[in-house]
């Protein structure tokens, strides 16, 4: 068995000699725990946070240990109840090809009712983060213009699908190559959408929204931000979801210059994170799934194959090598 470990802290962007490749024996599985072969992987932008040793929200990863992750996987020995060899479930034991772990942390997933990578993404904890921050955090409402940062990522695609398909007057993203921009607007049904590389992201963005946006779904900090504010309109809201923009920065990036206009637009800028939102899941999956499965909202994954490209797959999030969610597949 094989699996990932952090054996020094990234200072900016992470070098491949922070991580190693070890090898390791499978653990049966003891009371109560499930022995699992890992099929898919997931990478996530927050990832980076853990490789650091700062406090947050969720402990740093430990060096010299597995790092940790969604995933998904078949069970192939089972010593808890309820739990059978060929079942699939959804845990956090990935960057590594098997896992033994207490079955309570596990949740069964239907590989009948939709493909298993969903589960770590459309269907999943972005998809969640998506629909809970744009709904909940930022109170949409019918008739909202809807600006989204990160838009051809696995969260930015779905929240700007969404919008769409919950009444947004009009739908605008942002993102990293013209080849995305393209995609937002024909396949996902943007009213509008810009390369942030470019040119202005203000300018580029008063010119998508001539109108002003209400609602700023933001994934990425800085200039972004920034633009967001300055093109709000009365009452807008801002959701933080994520500073992708900053995550490998080794000094604390400038503040927004114009958050003074929240006063003229009495706005509010309210950070979310996924995990205060589990009991929308029931309500997610039961409106989501079917758009899903009748293709009225599409997903893209980039998928990366073999445990021995799982950090690669990692640094290509970063680097936005991803089109939708980056899962690895094993
Ligand atoms: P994505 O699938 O969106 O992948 C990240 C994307 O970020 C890349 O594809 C890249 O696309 C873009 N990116 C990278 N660097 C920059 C930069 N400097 N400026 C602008 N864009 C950049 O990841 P997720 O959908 O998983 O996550 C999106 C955001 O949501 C992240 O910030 C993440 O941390 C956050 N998040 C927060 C959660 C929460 O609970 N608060 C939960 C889940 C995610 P491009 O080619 O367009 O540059």
């Amino acid at each position: 068995s094989r699996e990932w470990h952090l054996v020094s802290r990234p200072v900016g962007w992470p070098k491949p000699e922070d991580f190693a490749l070890v090898e390791t024996e499978v653990k049966q599985p003891g009371p109560g725990q499930v022995l699992v072969r890992n099929e898919y992987l997931s990478v996530d932008p927050y990832m980076r946070g853990r490789m650091s040793a700062a406090k947050s929200y969720t402990a740093p990863f430990e060096l010299g240990k597995v790092m940790q992750g969604g995933a998904v996987g078949e069970v192939i020995a089972s010593n808890a109840e309820g739990f059978a060899v060929g079942d699939r479930v959804l845990h956090f034991f990935g960057w590594r090809d098997h896992a033994t772990f207490d079955a309570k942390s596990a949740v069964k997933v239907d590989p009948e009712a939709a493909p298993l990578s969903t589960y770590l993404g459309v269907l999943g904890m972005t998809g969640l983060t998506a629909y809970a921050g744009l709904l909940r955090t930022a109170s949409f409402k019918e008739g909202d213009t809807v600006f989204v940062s990160g838009a051809a990522g696995a969260v930015g695609s779905q929240v700007g699908q969404i919008a769409k398909l919950k009444g947004a007057s009009r739908v605008i993203g942002s993102a990293g190559s013209d080849e995305k921009v393209k995609l937002l607007v024909e396949e996902y049904g943007f009213d509008a959408a810009f390369n942030y590389k470019n040119g202005s992201v203000s300018e580029q963005l008063r010119e998508a929204a001539p109108d002003g946006i209400d609602v700023y779904f933001d994934n990425v900090g800085g200039d972004h931000l920034e633009a967001a504010i300055g093109s709000l309109n009365l009452h807008g809201r801002i959701a933080i979801c994520g500073m992708i923009s900053v995550y490998n920065n080794t000094e604390p990036a400038p503040g927004p210059k114009n958050l003074a206009r929240l006063i003229a637009t009495r706005g509010r800028i309210e950070g979310l994170l996924v995990g205060d939102h589990y009991d929308l899941q029931p309500q997610f999956v039961q409106e989501v799934g079917p758009w899903v499965a009748s293709g009225e909202l599409k997903y893209r994954e980039t998928v990366v194959e073999g445990i021995e490209n799982n950090l690669e797959a990692f640094l290509g999030v970063l680097r936005g090598e991803n089109t939708g969610k980056m899962i690895v597949k094993l």
